[in-house]
């Protein structure tokens, strides 16, 4: 029986442990934290909170792969009258419907954008400069960067298509991604892998093939490889319960400045207590840029989007992900430039800042998957058939 380790037991690390595990390998997982979940951990207590995903984008492989495991569990669909409350922040106010030179980009979107242009070059001869800005801060919703507009354009468009297409791609798990996380934990468990907690890995083994599944800044300490380096955004992370009043918005989506409000208490009524809301406000900020300033914009959204908030806040965390909302690409790379996810020595990368297609975890699914069978030496579609 083929032995490998798991360095990380967040999504990529618990995605490459089930499939290693399915291949017949025997499984061991490291994981550095008391629990299982990394990014995708949902805080316990009664504002289940997540700093990370809350999306899990329909179109994407690790939807099928994870469905035919029976993995997803029970959903949080949104109910359409809170749908209705989704609203756009334009030129300050906020609307119901998206601009029109901002739908006449999504027209274009049969065309492929260039890798090597930047977003907002490409897209201003179609939507106007004005539109071209509104598309790239809608799409800071599934890239977290300062300035979408600056990335290459192929990286920026995919992300835009992705987050607007109908119907949407964003599911929700109930109770948040750490119930999918302790569902994959336990069909680990089923399958053998063993499961090693507050276990921080400071030195390689090299007695068996490895998958590094931690952060890239993690992967770089360990490997001692300064060139495992990308781009990636910087978000203040606002989470607040509010009191609970008709009319609130559901979601903003501000395309004046990347940035995004959403109550998720409005699909999934398992995060609050009873007559409270949970609101995340996600604002990117730019590398000069302190927390106060990511704060007064989100807060600048909820005077818009929840009337009266400030008199009905019950509870209130601020947070900067700093590096940890995957990677962005500049106009003249792919995915295919970044870090590889082959290191030599049996030793492989995965996570959502390597080599690897796809839209913020799916990088690190799709790694983990491309890492476990380079390190078993099979080939990735019998894995995926496993
Ligand atoms: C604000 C925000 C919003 C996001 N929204 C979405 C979304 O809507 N949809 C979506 O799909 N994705 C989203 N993402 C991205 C998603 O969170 C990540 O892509 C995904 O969780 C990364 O998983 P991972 O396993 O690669 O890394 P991590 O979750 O970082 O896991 C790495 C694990 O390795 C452990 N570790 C590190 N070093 C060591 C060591 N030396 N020894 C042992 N263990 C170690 C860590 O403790 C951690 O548990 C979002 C991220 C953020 C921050």
């Amino acid at each position: 029986m083929q032995r490998i380790t798991v360095i990380g037991g967040g999504f990529a690390g618990l995605t490459a442990a089930i499939t290693a595990a399915e291949a017949g390998a025997k499984v061991t997982v490291h994981e550095a934290h008391h629990t299982l979940g990394g990014r995708a951990r949902t805080g316990d207590g009664p504002y289940r909170t997540n700093e990370g995903p809350h999306a899990l984008y329909r179109g994407g492989p690790h939807w099928t792969w994870l469905r035919g495991r029976d993995l997803i569990g029970p959903l949080a669909p949104v109910p359409p009258r809170e749908l209705a409350r989704f609203r756009l922040r334009h030129r300050g106010t906020l609307r119901r419907t998206p601009p029109l030179p901002l739908l006449k980009l999504l027209r274009h979107s049969a065309d492929r954008a260039p890798v090597d242009t930047d977003f907002h070059t490409w897209a201003t001869p179609i939507a106007g400069e004005d539109g071209a800005r509104a598309a790239a801060h809608y799409a800071a919703v599934a890239l977290f960067h300062h300035d979408p507009g600056s990335l290459s354009a192929a990286f920026v468009q995919e992300r835009l298509r992705r987050a607007t297409r109908l119907p949407p791609e964003a599911h929700y798990p109930r109770g948040g991604w750490g119930a999918l996380i302790d569902r994959m934990a336990a069909h680990a468990w089923n399958l053998g892998v063993r499961v090693e907690t507050l276990s921080r890995v400071d030195t390689l083994p090299t007695d068996t093939p490895v998958v590094v599944a931690t952060s890239l800044d993690s992967a770089r300490r360990l490997l001692g490889d300064t060139s495992l380096t990308w781009p990636s955004g910087r978000t203040v992370l606002i989470d607040l319960a509010v009191r609970t009043r008709r009319g609130d918005a559901f979601v903003v989506s501000d395309l004046d400045a990347p940035g995004w409000l959403e109550r998720f208490t409005a699909q999934d009524r398992t995060l609050a207590p009873a007559g409270e809301q949970l609101v995340q406000g996600q604002i990117p900020i730019a590398p000069h840029e302190t927390k106060a300033h990511g704060t007064a914009r989100a807060e600048e959204l909820l005077d818009l989007a929840l009337p009266g908030w400030r008199d009905r806040v019950t509870w209130r965390r601020e947070a900067i992900a700093d590096g940890r909302t995957g990677a962005v690409d500049p106009p003249g790379t792919s995915w295919r430039d970044r870090p590889a996810i082959d290191r030599g020595d049996g030793v492989h990368l995965a996570g959502d800042q390597v080599a690897a297609p796809g839209v913020l975890s799916e990088v690190s699914f799709h790694s983990a998957l491309t890492a476990v069978s380079l390190a078993l030496g099979r080939n990735t579609l019998d894995l995926k058939r496993a």
